[in-house]
């Protein structure tokens, strides 16, 4: 019965945890806004200065992929800041489908996880044949 119990405990965020994930999603945002300020910059540093030298359509192409890149910062950095105002409102942790604590492991693999390990294998299990709609 005591381990049982331990184990449940176990899985728990404590306050540290909670302050451990934190300085975690800070770090990670933090790099995530750097990065994406550096990608702008050398966007405009490659769009004036070698369009007369390399072929237009490499040089859009590759303006895109790094938009796009930039986009999946966004959506990353929008999930930090989700995560980081949960922690705040105490509702860190938490299962968005089914209410159940993610887990301590979990959270610690994936900070800004959302859903619980057993609604996100039912949500793929049923959109195996979907490319979007991806839970985390
Ligand atoms: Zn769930």
């Amino acid at each position: 019965m005591a381990s049982t119990t331990k184990t449940v405990e176990h899985n728990r965020l404590t306050q540290a945890d909670l302050a451990e994930v934190q300085k975690i999603l800070l770090s990670k945002r933090q790099s995530l806004i750097e990065n994406s300020v550096s990608l702008i910059q050398n966007a405009e540093h490659n769009g004036s200065n070698h369009s007369d030298l390399i072929d237009k359509a490499s040089v859009e192409e590759e303006f895109r992929m790094k938009l796009r890149a930039q986009a999946l910062e966004q959506n990353l950095i929008r999930d930090i800041d989700t995560a980081l105002r949960n922690i705040k409102n105490g509702e860190f942790g938490y299962c968005e489908l089914c209410g159940n604590e993610i887990g301590k492991k979990r959270i610690q693999a994936y900070p800004t996880a959302t859903h619980c390990i057993e609604c996100k294998t039912t949500f793929e299990a049923k959109n195996r044949f979907q490319t979007h709609g991806v839970l985390v």
